[in-house]
């Protein structure tokens, strides 16, 4: 289920990104490939939707809350919210688990 070698870090900007990018797309600089994430990941909610018609793929999941969190490095990351948590706008999360579908899981 934790599939943290999916995810590592830019080097340059300490974007926290998909391992198959090769190139950043927060700054474009070209990606270390044995760079990892930090152990921790903090930061807020700056904007959330709940899913309620999901495609096929992730039916069995919906509902389920997509997450734009603002890290506190200042880069962004999308994930989802632990489920059944509600989410807040301005409210604090932190990296829960990495799942390999669905990216970083955050929770309140
Ligand atoms: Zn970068």
């Amino acid at each position: 289920m934790t599939t943290k070698s999916e995810w590592r870090q830019c080097e340059a900007c300490t974007a926290i990104i998909l391992r198959e990018h090769a190139v950043c797309p927060n700054c474009n600089e070209e990606i270390d490939a044995t760079a990892d994430i930090p152990k921790e990941l903090t930061g807020t909610i700056t904007a959330f939707t709940t899913i309620h018609i999901a495609p096929e793929k992730y039916r069995e999941d919906a509902p389920y809350t997509v997450v734009l969190v603002r890290l506190d490095n200042n880069t962004n990351v999308m994930g989802r919210l632990l489920h059944g948590q509600s989410p807040v706008q301005g409210s604090s999360v932190h990296l829960d688990y990495f799942s390999a579908e669905n990216g970083p899981i955050f929770s309140v």
